[in-house]
């Protein structure tokens, strides 16, 4: 029988629900068990591809070119898991399914209604992953928070799946806020009471409780908690706010909350679950180290969610690199008004990472060039890759007017250019170049020595590409295609030769980086920014 575990939010969003289930992902797969997890996301847009990362955050793509919500990539970066398109469904396919199915007669004479055409759906879509994945137990995310309007189909769907499958199969766990008054330094529980009580008002009695905040949480606390909103008292966790995020499934654990997981669910370990290589990494992130300075320039630096996985990944190649990385954010427009280059300037590297929409495009272009120029490390993510090259033919090539036709459709010289197979797409969703490719790597290359083997696997999302009838003049004035489909035809890795490390990719690289295996093109960057960090101690520049 398949054990549920149902994720909801109380008081606000942005708590760190996410994180909290796929650190509880980790602690069930470290006893043993074959972990599932899947988000439920009430907007109704289809997925989160067509909104804008201001109001969503990233976009996370899968293997299979899904796009999905950031929480999936806490959930791989946890589990370290590779996740498929049915972990992550919303409202809006939710109705699309049903509405499609109605169309076509499948609900011939019957009215359709939330109870139960859409609940049925949702509770179809549950279905899928323990289907495909043989999970044992199903780890659920309900998005946003209870009381909203759009999560109450989900909500219920959930309530009825309980009786289905069994109370003693399921588990409701409630990640809820406690407020501080700031004058009296007081934590309040109200609103969870207040949340745990609309809850209720649905049919589900939440069975355990994480109390976030931003300070400890005392055990009277707990108790009262406990008493107010009818939870067993062990079953009230304080979850005061962690520096670092890779610590909460070691604060889980010591709190217990595995085992009591477990014994709620009416199993037992199959192992002893191994965290040595969690305190390990999480010591190492704490050990005082020397500093790199990363300039990150892209468009949405305001929201530093839009760029979570890549964020993490430079966290993860620096430990790799045994130094700590300051990222500055930068505004490319910034740089195309002459502020912030004092920035740029002190950085060990520059990285820019995808983007979409010409807003801010050529303060990017300059920050390739200020790279190449002056020899500072440079990893380009897929957009980053774009830029790198248009400067490269406007620069060595001499082509000024170079650009890429998603900016400048009559450009004389179409450097980046839309895909063949993209020309005759007019839907916005779902179309892109999404998802695993491989790419053959050139022997001798920095990406082929980064990487260490001849072939890899990565994720995409563009659908603008490099213009191949380009190639030739570009590999004689110094560019090199390390990377290449292996019908040789999508340039998929760019370099220059003669620099310490400026590559950059198609694909999206920080998709696929994990705590315990950083990846390679990252770590790459941060041992050329290394380098270049001690030289300028050693020169004192
Ligand atoms: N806008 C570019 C394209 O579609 C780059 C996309 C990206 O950076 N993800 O090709």
């Amino acid at each position: 029988m398949t054990k549920y575990l149902f994720f909801t939010g109380g008081v606000v969003s942005s708590v760190g629900k996410g994180v909290t289930a796929a650190a509880m992902g980790l602690l069930l797969k470290e006893r043993g068990f074959n972990v599932a997890v899947q988000k439920l996301d009430p907007y109704i847009n289809v997925d989160p591809g067509t909104m804008s990362p201001y109001q969503h955050g990233e976009v996370y793509v899968l293997d299979d070119g899904a796009e999905t919500d950031l929480d999936l990539g806490h959930y791989e970066r946890f589990i370290d898991n590779r996740l498929t398109r049915v972990s992550n469904f919303t409202t809006g396919q939710v109705y699309a399914e049903t509405i499609a199915n109605e169309r076509r007669g499948d609900y011939l004479g019957g009215t359709i209604q939330v109870i139960p055409h859409i609940t049925n759906e949702i509770k179809r879509r549950i279905g899928l992953v323990e289907k495909e994945t043989g999970a044992e137990i199903v780890i659920l995310e309900v998005g946003g928070t209870v009381g909203d309007i759009e999560s109450q189909p989900f909500l219920e769907a959930l309530r009825q799946l309980r009786n289905e499958v069994g109370r003693e199969n399921c588990l409701f766990v409630h990640v809820t806020w406690l407020p501080t008054i700031g004058a009296t330094g007081e934590i309040k529980t109200k609103p969870t009471q207040h949340s745990v009580a609309a809850l209720r008002s649905i049919g589900i009695s939440p069975n355990i409780i994480i109390a976030r905040a931003d300070q400890h949480v005392d055990k009277s606390l707990c108790e009262k908690i406990a008493l107010f909103c009818d939870v067993d008292k062990d079953s009230v966790i304080p979850m005061a706010t962690a520096d670092v995020l890779y610590e909460v499934p070691l604060l889980l654990e010591e709190l217990g909350v595995g085992e009591l997981v477990l014994r709620k669910l009416g199993l037992t370990a199959k192992q002893k679950a191994n965290m040595t290589p969690w305190k390990k990494l999480v010591e190492d992130v704490r050990r005082p180290k020397s500093t790199v300075q990363v300039a990150l320039v892209g468009k949405y630096v305001e929201l530093q969610d839009a760029y979570m996985s890549v964020r993490e990944a430079l966290k993860h190649a620096a430990l790799a690199n045994d130094v700590e990385v300051e990222i500055s954010w930068i505004h490319s427009t910034d740089l195309e008004k002459d502020k912030s280059w004092d920035v740029v300037k002190k950085a060990d590297a520059v990285l820019v990472p995808g983007g979409f929409g010409s807003r801010g495009i050529e303060g990017k272009i300059l920050a390739a060039r200020y790279a190449r120029e002056n020899k500072v490390p440079y990893l380009g993510l897929c957009l980053g890759m774009q830029v790198m090259c248009i400067d490269f033919a406007r620069s060595v090539l001499d082509l000024e007017d170079s650009n890429s036709t998603e900016f400048d459709r009559s450009t004389e010289n179409p450097v980046i250019d839309i895909m063949l197979d993209q020309r005759s797409i007019t839907n916005m969703g779902g179309t892109m170049r999404l998802g695993l490719y491989p790419c053959l790597l050139q022997q001798g290359s920095k990406a082929s020595a980064a990487y260490a083997v001849p072939k890899v696997d990565e994720r995409h999302r563009h659908r603008f590409e490099f213009n191949n009838s380009y190639r030739v003049e570009f590999e004689k004035h110094g560019m090199l295609f390390s990377g290449l489909s292996p019908d040789g035809r999508l340039v998929e890795i760019v370099e220059l030769a003669d620099h310490p490390y400026m590559v950059a990719s198609q694909f999206h690289p920080e998709f696929l980086s994990r705590p315990m295996k950083p990846h390679p093109l990252f770590v790459g960057l941060l041992k050329a920014a290394k380098e270049r960090a001690k030289k300028k101690i050693s020169t004192n520049e």
